[in-house]
């Protein structure tokens, strides 16, 4: 049935329209052209005499508008690579690496010559490189290093509006170290900071300068929305693709905005199954998906050109909202979800929850439809609904686990009651971070907080401090060489193949690995065989591993141990005695305990969430552990303790003296 209300006096088109034509025909032209015809292009100009005549620009336009890709390399034709190099920020590692490979291609190089990227433990860029793309925690880190940032010339914060707790931190950060180098008599550094719907007025106060808009070249998008509330939009979004399928030109394309990996990969299987059924004609789909966790290669695929009489249907997280812009949308079909981390400083525990999107990400998410030509947003979601909509996306620092930002922030030598935030988070949260820091040894005393050596050593490690903690109590538990495994998978994304819904081969094939002390220990027998194994690739197949992330995982130990050997930690093992991994996991880990209660379900320690073991896990069944130690808690219809490990309550208190187990 039709879910979606339609005008009554909108007829779709039958041939692709003259515009559209011409979008065709301009896929073809070389990237010298599109270049140009880049609305930022002819404000070319325009930026550069701003940002000769004032140390700091802010520039609102339109996603797709050319910001990120083209004004770095306004700024390095204009001579601003000579003294250093220029940094452009992002929230995402996908964009930082994807928007890199493009401007290597513009500028006809490869990525690590005059462009290149750098994201957590992998690094592109080299001596020659003078354009870099970096997400905010690196550059965050790097302030740790130098707090002056003098490697830069430029540093443009993009996608200010997305409001990580990182880039808000570093908000602060640049701005002190551009004041600081006008003080010491230093080089300039210039700021850019760029968003595409941003409270301009809220930023331009708290750099005190004035804004500048770059016009936008969108096209008007018809707004549909749901009639009814639907029940489960998954079907909503399936039922309105086919419709659209059905309705509209061939080479329409769509984008489908879901909440994450496992219902994007489960609707784009559903997708392909159908159209293979429903397929009468010449016409046919091709299905992509996109999300932060999708390996390199198949996060690029979107972008390329379908072939003619098909229709690109890519299935995205809030990934696509900003940051990336795929040619050829014309229609969007959007859930009205996001997932969300947030934290809750009462309990201590993070949580993954599936939320409403904000009013201002809905508007953003139906103007991706407007790119190229006149487009189409399908909301699944009543208009009345939308009204109940938060305005805009709250600032992570408002709702973020903060114990690492912290801990990094003391790193420099900052206090978090003193920061000059441009939104400050809430005491709770600050203090909650504080006493979780102070638990790990990272710093003594909440009220008046100094980092100790342990801090600076876990502000050492590209890690959440709890993961770093890990590190620096293995030697002592004496299973450094397990954990720096154990920690590195856990870093990486699932190793496993087909975990929604497993196929009995792939069952057949994990359970070789399944240790009954749960999923950690699981996780490290796999990687531990990964590296002994040579032929990686047939292994892989054959046991429904992923080979990207395991690679990724080696790689991460690699950096990992590196850092170990700087500071001067024994590597030893605990061979066969587990138990050792499993204590040691205590010891960061111990905020995420569970105790099983009477009615069969668990309640975690801190927070007394009620809560169920998730079905992925290999302690899932009938025996039920009396108390476990979980990685995550993942709260849908509710709430499941993912990846967890037995362990003993005697423990509790013989590694973290300072928890009292009350209810034995
Ligand atoms: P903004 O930062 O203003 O949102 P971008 O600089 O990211 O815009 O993108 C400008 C244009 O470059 C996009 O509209 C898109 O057409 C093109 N583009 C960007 N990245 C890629 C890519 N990886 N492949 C193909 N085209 C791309
Ligand atoms: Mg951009």
């Amino acid at each position: 049935q039709n879910v979606i209300k339609k005008p009554n006096n909108y007829s779709p088109p039958k041939q692709p329209t003259q515009v559209y034509k011409n979008v065709l025909a301009n896929r073809k032209t070389s990237i010298e052209q599109e270049r140009k015809a880049l609305p930022v292009y002819h404000c070319r100009q325009r930026i550069l005499k701003e940002l000769e005549a004032h140390d700091t620009l802010l520039i609102m336009g339109e996603t797709g508008s050319g910001k990120t890709t083209q004004i770095p390399q306004f700024l390095m034709q204009a001579g601003y690579a000579n003294q250093g190099i220029i940094g452009i920020t992002q929230p995402r590692r996908v964009a930082a690496i994807t928007i890199a490979k493009r401007v290597a291609q513009e500028m006809a190089c490869n990525v690590g010559e005059a462009v290149g990227y750098t994201v957590r433990f992998e690094d592109s860029t080299t001596e020659r490189t003078r354009i870099r793309y970096l997400t905010d925690g690196i550059l965050l880190r790097e302030a740790i290093g130098d707090h002056l940032l003098r490697k830069y010339s430029a540093i443009m914060l993009d996608e200010a509006h997305e409001r990580t707790v990182n880039a808000d931190v570093l908000f602060g950060i640049v701005k002190e170290a551009q004041q600081e180098r006008r003080k010491q008599k230093l080089s300039k550094l210039k700021l850019i900071i760029t968003s595409a719907t941003m409270d301009i007025d809220h930023f331009g106060q708290y750099f005190n300068v004035k804004g500048m808009y770059l016009e936008g070249r969108t096209h008007p998008v018809r707004i549909m929305h749901a009639k009814q509330t639907q029940d489960d939009y998954i079907h909503a979004a399936l039922v309105t693709l086919f419709d659209i399928h059905r309705n509209e030109p061939i080479n329409h394309d769509v984008l489908i905005f879901l909440t994450g990996q496992e219902e994007i990969e489960a609707l784009a299987q559903q997708i392909r199954q159908l159209a293979r059924i429903n397929n009468s004609g010449p016409s046919d789909v091709r299905v992509f998906t996109l999300y932060a966790q999708l390996s390199q290669g198949k996060q690029l695929e979107c972008f390329m050109p379908v072939p003619a009489n098909t229709r690109k249907i890519v299935l995205a997280t809030n990934i696509a909202e900003t940051s990336i812009t795929i040619p050829g949308i014309r229609c969007v079909i959007d859930c009205g979800f996001v997932k969300q981390k947030s934290f809750n400083a009462s309990s201590g525990l993070d949580l993954l929850k599936t939320v409403r999107i904000s009013q201002a990400q809905a508007w953003q998410r139906s103007g991706r439809a407007g790119r190229d030509a006149p487009g189409k947003c399908y909301r699944t979601y009543t208009k009345q609904a939308m009204t109940a909509f938060p305005s805009a996306t709250q600032p992570e620092i408002l709702r973020a686990n903060l114990t690492s930002t912290v801990l990094q922030l003391l790193a420099l030598g900052i206090d978090c009651y003193s920061f000059d935030f441009i939104d400050a988070p809430e005491q709770q949260g600050v203090v909650s971070a504080y006493k979780t820091l102070e638990k790990l040894g990272g710093i003594k005393s909440v009220t008046v907080p100094c980092i100790t050596t342990t801090g600076r050593w876990l502000a050492q490690f590209p890690l959440d401090p709890r993961y770093a903690k890990l590190l620096l109590s293995a030697p002592s538990f004496g299973c450094m060489d397990e954990m720096l495994s154990l920690v590195a998978a856990m870093n990486s994304d699932n190793v496993f193949i087909g975990h929604a819904d497993k196929s009995e081969l792939a069952s057949l094939a994990h359970a070789k690995f399944q240790s009954k002390h749960g999923d950690h220990l699981t996780l490290l027998k796999v990687f531990a065989t990964f590296q002994k194994i040579e032929k990686t690739k047939i292994w892989c197949h054959d046991n429904f591993l992923n080979i990207r992330n395991l690679t990724y995982a080696r790689n991460v130990r690699n950096q990992l141990q590196e850092i170990a050997t700087r500071l001067n930690l024994a590597v030893n093992s605990c061979g066969d005695n587990l138990d050792a991994v499993k204590k040691c996991l205590i010891s960061g880990l111990f905020e995420n305990i569970a105790m099983l209660q009477k009615e069969g379900h668990y309640l975690t320690l801190s927070g007394r969430q009620k809560a169920r073991i998730h079905p992925s896990s290999v302690l899932h069944g009938k025996y039920k552990p009396p108390c476990i130690l979980f990685t995550e808690l993942v709260q849908t219809e509710q709430n499941y303790l993912r990846q967890v490990t037995e362990i003993s309550i005697e423990w509790i208190e013989e590694v973290v003296p300072s928890i009292k187990i009350t209810h034995k």
